[in-house]
Order: structure tokens, then C-alpha cells, then sequence
């Protein structure tokens, strides 16, 4: 199949010519961080707008001509789309912002970022949890903040898979393939105008790859797609996906994305001045680029030493078990004929991806990353300790606080994750120019000029909204037929907007603990029963398929929800995605985390909760470490060092009841005459003003910005300029 670039609009807008830019509009992402350009496709049709969950590619192929005439003429409509339009053409055109301001030789020299996952809009399904997401709103923040990004990641035909949880609590993973028309995602073309084709070769193999293009804000990411006829039938579904398939097929994806990735920017003939690997799945790019060089006429030690030059390197996983290993046998396969053209021998190439404490025959990408990159960062101040210890043995003549790992904490993009109730409270109060200096932390002292009703008044609309989008779900699970009665309760019928409502949603891997609050039932059952101070508990999060511990975990949480003992007060939700997770960050009143030190890399769903008034309650590890202040939330004190796993739980578990008991329940029912917990709202405002500045992407990009992106030396300045790859 060939795709020309306009065959993938299906809309068909000729008869409202007046309305033809809201191709435009749906084409860009931007409109879903803009409550101006979402409002415009909420007011254009809002039962398909809820119909299709917020897709408005989706919702302008299913509008009838009718609306659209009608709307033509809807003087108020047309005054929303004419001014959403303008924004967005000034917000294109616009060259004062700042990395503009403070970098304007730069702002024509790409800086790539390669992901193997983009969480971007649930309408472009090629994530599967906090990875993609973090990359997808480090995306949006580099379009705000003008620094220029292009993107690199896959183009999965199979979406992350749908959640659906069976009557014994038993997850099925539903795979549904990726509807490109339902997307707004269209053919990236190289300068001559044909539709960009590259070809990356594993072992004797060539595989073809077409390429796809998604705008994201002034960035555009590229993503690589190896459904073409020219592929066998199993090469065509290589990069069907994310994170699917055996050691051999996540090999060959991580050489598609790494060496393909830097063949699809050259194609387009784009020349990055810098190139972000984020997390080892990527690190291969590396690899391409000093074999580029290498074919030139340059030495490998030279390449080599260019590309660190302009190479940075992310690492989000402290558990040595998280880091891609391929045994030799494999890489041989795939990399024979490769290393000569590096300029390297079998055993060079090897040298590259060893582990100085492994003398197995493995192929680390972890050390891979690390020996080719110039300036590497972990993700928040806690993972960059624990990743200078775990890569001391790459620099053992330095102590350890001096290995050369930085860190810089993840933040949030602060647009996508903040209820649009709570925006328009901030703009109240903070000033109408709050998102553009929402990483000031001064700014947010104004929050406490908020009457505490007035917040406590959004908080409990926003936390209705949550109830009522639970159960439409399981209404309509229900009458479907797909539910059981038990299951109606398990899904969270009985929920009520009195009690005190605490969110826990992530991906359900055993660290995390899903089920420490079950480590005492009977305290539990107290907790919940309380008649005047009930507690409820809402439970979300996927376990990857291939992980059974994680699987029985959902089981055992499940156990529990449809166990008539907890009255209904303990919910699993469905199929936990980007559309769930902001109903959950924006309606809880708590956001537990409490995963087993120190493994939460940083953890990002407590910052959504924070930004939006959700204290959370946590173990210290992570942003958390660095977040908690004594008075903004509740934290988890670490247990006695050199305690095994089962002593850690029994520790945390014990402090997590009496954390609820003593002091996070009754504040919350300690009401004043006036019916408001003030005492629990001056947590709700410590909780954003102290961490909404400092845990946002805004802060995030800008430390890469000037701490990485503008300092690595330009190897490759010459080349086609982002305007010109638009
Ligand atoms: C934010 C988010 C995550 C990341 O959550 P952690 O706190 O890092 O575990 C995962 N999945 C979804 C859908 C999210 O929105």
C-alpha cells in the first residue's frame, strides 16, 4: 500500500469551506494543551466528542454536513474557531519565545531525541506508561519553550493493549490495531516531496521502512513503520508492538529505532547539532553515526570522540534487572559486516557494550549509552545517586559522588495535566501569564491568595467529575453485557463523593507494591468502615502480559473489590491510560505511592496529583525525596537499612496505617463550622506551591537546555533547517 499524504484526511470539509482550517486545528497536537483550540472541538459536536474520547480527527470524519453548516453560521462558534485559529498561526510563527530569546544562533540546529515510546494523546496510541509519557511531554515543553526538537520513535500498528479485567480478576490483554485514520499522523516526505523510505540491514536482512510524521506544537517526531510490502510478513510486523516479542524482536526494534532513526533523519536531511538518547532502547544511534563517519575517511577514535561530543544519554532504571542485555550469539547475527564498517574488530565492537563487572558473554546497552555519550542524566537527585553508584565500576579511580552521571528531575507539562477548572482558578489568582512561568516559584506563593472554599469547591467538582466518568464506564461495561454484578461493584458503583477518595494508578510491576495497604485486612477493613470517617480507594494501572507477578497482583487487589466485606469501598478501574490517569490525577483527594526503595527511578503521576491540589502520600524515593517538605503531604519514613523485602513491607505497611489512622483521615473530616477543612486545604496549597514550580517540564527542558542541549560542541551545523523540514 502507498499512502499519498492527502489520502489520510478523510474529512471532508469542502462543504463549509469557512470551517476548512479545522483540519488544521486537529492535524497538530497543540490543540489538545490548548484549552482555547479544545474548546472549538468540544462545541463542534460534544456527544462525538466524548464519543470518540477526545479525538477530533475521529469526530470531523463523523460530523454531519448539517452541523457543520449550522455552525457556519453560529456567530459565537465562529468567533471561538477564528481565535483559536490565530493563536495557533501566532503560536507557529512565534520566534520571542525562550529559548529564542536567550539562544538565537541555535534556534535553527535540531536537537534529536530518540524514545522507543511517546505518550502524546491518548488518539496516538505508541506508549505503555511512564517513559513514554514523561518523553511525550518533554515534547510539548520543548514546543512551548521553542527549543528545537525532532522526535525519533516507532510507529506501532498494534496499540499498547486495551486492559480488560475478568470476573476472577484475571487481566486479558486486548490488542487492537492502530487506526492511522483515526490519527493525526501523515507520511513525512524528504525535500523532493516523495514519501521518506529507508532501509536498515539485520545481519544479511534488509528491512524497508516507510515513515510517518506527527506534529506535535512546532516539533514534528518521525516515527519508523516496517509495514511495506517489500518486508516478509514477518519483518512487517517487527515494529507491531511496544515491547511485545522475544529478546530477537526487541533487538531488532532497538536496531531499527537507533540506526534506522538517524537514516530517517538524514534521508529528510536533517543535521542535529546534538542527539538524546532517552534510556538505553536507543543507544544504537550512536553506533550509526561513527560508522557514517568512519565511511568518510575519519578514524574510529576520532568518530568516536565526535560523537560523544554531541551525544547525550538519559538512564531512568535502577534496577540493574531494567537494563536491555543481548547474549553475543544474537549480536553477531544482527551486527556482523557492521563492526568492519565501523572500523572495528568483533572483539572492539564487544568491547563497547561490556559490563566491566560481567564476564559473561552479554552485550549490555546500558554501558553501550554510557561509553558513547558525552554528558548522561538520571532523572531525579535520589536515581542520580543510586546511578553513580551502579556505574562506579566504569570510573573506579573516581569516588563515587564524582562519577560523572548528573540528574535532573522529571517534571510535568504542566497544560496536558492541569484541570481546566483548576487553570482557571490559577489564572484568577496567579495572573493571566501563569503557564508561561509556571516553573516560577515565587509565582506560586499567590496560591495562598485562594479562599480556601473556593478551592475546596473545585476540588469537589473535579472529584464528582471522577465518580460520574467511573461509572459510565462500568454502566456501559454493564450493558454491554461484559459485567457481572460483583464486577459492577469491583468497578466502583458504589463509590461515594463524601469519602474521603485515595488514588493509586500505575503500571502494576511488583515493586510498586500495589498491594502493601492489603498487608493487614482487618486494620484495613477498619480504615473503611469507619461510619463517620469512611475511606475509599480507587486502584488503575496495566501489567505488562509476560509479567505474572504483576498479573496476580491486579488479581489480588480484585480479590478485595468484589469482596462484599469491603463494602464496595475498595474500586479497581479499568484500562489505565492517559484518559483515565488525568480523571484520577484531577479528582482524587490523596495520591498513594508506595513502591519498594530506592527503586522508583522518579516517578511522575504524584506531580499531575500535586499540580492539581492531590497531596500525596508516598515513600520517600524519587521526586519524592526531594518534593516532600514536612508540610505539602505525607511521607513514608525509609525502614532500618538492610532490611530484606518481606521486613520492608511489614515496616511500610505499619506506617502507612498509622499514617492514615493518626493524621491523614482525621484531618480530612476535621471540618470547620463553615463545613471546609481548612486545615486539610493549607496541605491542598503546600502541596502546589511548592511542587507544582519545581516538578514542571518547564523547569525540566530548561536545565537540559542549558546544562546539555546548547553546550555540546557542533560537529554537523550545516543542513536543512527545521522550517524548511516542515
Ligand atoms: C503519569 C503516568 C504514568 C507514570 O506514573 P508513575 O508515577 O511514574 O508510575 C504511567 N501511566 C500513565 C497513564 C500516566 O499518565
Amino acid at each position: 500500500m502507498t499512502v499519498s499524504p492527502s489520502s489520510l484526511l478523510k474529512t471532508d470539509l469542502s462543504q463549509s469551506p469557512s470551517l476548512a482550517r479545522l483540519q488544521d486545528l486537529a492535524s497538530n497536537l497543540w490543540w489538545s494543551w490548548t484549552p482555547q483550540a479544545r474548546q472549538v472541538f468540544e462545541a463542534l459536536d460534544q456527544t462525538l466528542w466524548r464519543h470518540t474520547q477526545h479525538n477530533p480527527i475521529k469526530q470531523l470524519q463523523e460530523v454531519k454536513p448539517e452541523r457543520l453548516a449550522k455552525l457556519e453560521n453560529d456567530i459565537v462558534f465562529v468567533r471561538h474557531y477564528t481565535a483559536a485559529l490565530k493563536a495557533f498561526d501566532e503560536y507557529l510563527a512565534a520566534t520571542d519565545h525562550w529559548f529564542g530569546r536567550h539562544y538565537p544562533h541555535l534556534v535553527n540546529s535540531p536537537i534529536a531525541y530518540f524514545s522507543a515510546e511517546f505518550g502524546l494523546h491518548n488518539s496516538v496510541p505508541i506508549y505503555s506508561g511512564g517513559l513514554g509519557i514523561l518523553a511525550g511531554d518533554h515534547l510539548k515543553e520543548a514546543s512551548d519553550l521553542g527549543i528545537p526538537l525532532v522526535g525519533v520513535s516507532f510507529m506501532y500498528s498494534q496499540s499498547y493493549f486495551r486492559q480488560i479485567v475478568g470476573p476472577d480478576g484475571w487481566q486479558e490483554a486486548v490488542y487492537e490495531s492502530f487506526n492511522l485514520e483515526e490519527s493525526p499522523i501523515q507520511p513525512a516526505l524528504t525535500p523532493s516531496g516523495t514519501p521518506c523510505r529507508i532501509q536498515v540491514e539485520l545481519g544479511a536482512r534488509p528491512i524497508v521502512c516507510r515513515v510517518w510524521q506527527i506534529r506535535v506544537g512546532r516539533i514534528l517526531l518521525f516515527l519508523l513503520d516496517t509495514n511495506v510490502p517489500e518486508n516478509t510478513p514477518a519483518d512487517r510486523t517487527l515494529s507491531g508492538r511496544l515491547y511485545g516479542g522475544d529478546l530477537t524482536t526487541r533487538l531488532a526494534q532497538e536496531i531499527l529505532l537507533g540506526i534506522g532513526g538517524v537514516r530517517v533523519l538524514r534521508a529528510l536531511e536533517i543535521h542535529p547539532r546534538m542527539w538524546h538518547a532517552n534510556e538505553g532502547h536507543a543507544a544504537f544511534l550512536n553506533l550509526e553515526r561513527i560508522r557514517e563517519m568512519v565511511q568518510q575517511g575519519i578514524s574510529f577514535e576520532e568518530a568516536l570522540e565526535a560523537v560523544r561530543q554531541s551525544s547525550h544519554f538519559t538512564t531512568h532504571t535502577p534496577v540493574p534487572a531494567g537494563h536491555d542485555v543481548f547474549p553475543v550469539s544474537l549480536i553477531d547475527q544482527h551486527f556482523s559486516g557492521y563492526w568492519e564498517q565501523m572500523g572495528l574488530t568483533r572483539e572492539g565492537f564487544y568491547n563497547l557494550g561490556k559490563h566491566p563487572n560481567d564476564s559473561t558473554d552479554q552485550f549490555h546497552m546500558t554501558p553501550l549509552a554510557i561509553r558513547l555519550s558525552g554528558s548522561i542524566n538520571g532523572v531525579s537527585l535520589e536515581h542520580g545517586h543510586v546511578s553513580r553508584r551502579m556505574w562506579h565500576c566504569f570510573w573506579p579511580e573516581f569516588p563515587e559522588e564524582r562519577v560523572p552521571i548528573h540528574s535532573i528531575t522529571n517534571g510535568i507539562h504542566v497544560p496536558t495535566w492541569i484541570a481546566s477548572e483548576m487553570a482557571h482558578l490559577y489564572c484568577k489568582y496567579l495572573g493571566a501569564n501563569w503557564l508561561n512561568e509556571s516553573d516560577d516559584t515565587a509565582l506560586w506563593h499567590r496560591i495562598l491568595d485562594i479562599p480556601d472554599q473556593e478551592l475546596w469547591e473545585v476540588h469537589q467538582y473535579l472529584k464528582r467529575k471522577l465518580l460520574s466518568f467511573v461509572r459510565q464506564r462500568i454502566q456501559s461495561g454493564w450493558m454491554e453485557g461484559r459485567l457481572q454484578a460483583h464486577q459492577v461493584i469491583a468497578g466502583g458503583a458504589l463509590l461515594e463523593p463524601y469519602a474521603l477518595t485515595i488514588g493509586f494508578g500505575r503500571r502494576f510491576a511488583t515493586y510498586k507494591r500495589a498491594n502493601l495497604l492489603f498487608h493487614n485486612p482487618d486494620r484495613l477493613r477498619k480504615l473503611l468502615h469507619n461510619r463517620w470517617q469512611p475511606v475509599q480507594f480507587i486502584f488503575a494501572g496495566k501489567a505488562h502480559p509476560a509479567d505474572e507477578p504483576g498479573q496476580r497482583l491486579i488479581q489480588e487487589v480484585y480479590h478485595f473489590a468484589k469482596n462484599p466485606e469491603f463494602g464496595g469501598h475498595i474500586t479497581f478501574l479499568e484500562n489505565y491510560d492517559m484518559h483515565v490517569a488525568k480523571f484520577l490525577v484531577q479528582g482524587v483527594d490523596v495520591w498513594l505511592n508506595n513502591p519498594r526503595p530506592p527503586l522508583e527511578a522518579s516517578g511522575t503521576s504524584g506531580q499531575k496529583a500535586a499540580l492539581n491540589g492531590i497531596p500525596n502520600l508516598s515513600v520517600l524515593d524519587g521526586w519524592w525525596k526531594e518534593g516532600y517538605d514536612g508540610a505539602n503531604g505525607w511521607a513514608l519514613p525509609l525502614g532500618p537499612e538492610g532490611l530484606d523485602d518481606q521486613a520492608k513491607d511489614d515496616h511500610d505497611a505499619e506506617a502507612l496505617y498509622r499514617i492514615l489512622e493518626q493524621e491523614v483521615v482525621p484531618l480530612f473530616y476535621t471540618r470547620d463550622p463553615d463545613g471546609i477543612p481548612h486545615g486539610w486545604v493549607t496541605i491542598v496549597k503546600n502541596a502546589i506551591r511548592t511542587n507544582a514550580p519545581r516538578f514542571s517540564a518547564r523547569r525540566m527542558l530548561k536545565e537540559y537546555a542549558e546544562r546539555f542541549y546548547v553546550t555540546g560542541s557542533s560537529v554537523e551545523e550545516s543542513g536543512r533547517t527545521l522550517e524548511q523540514a516542515s
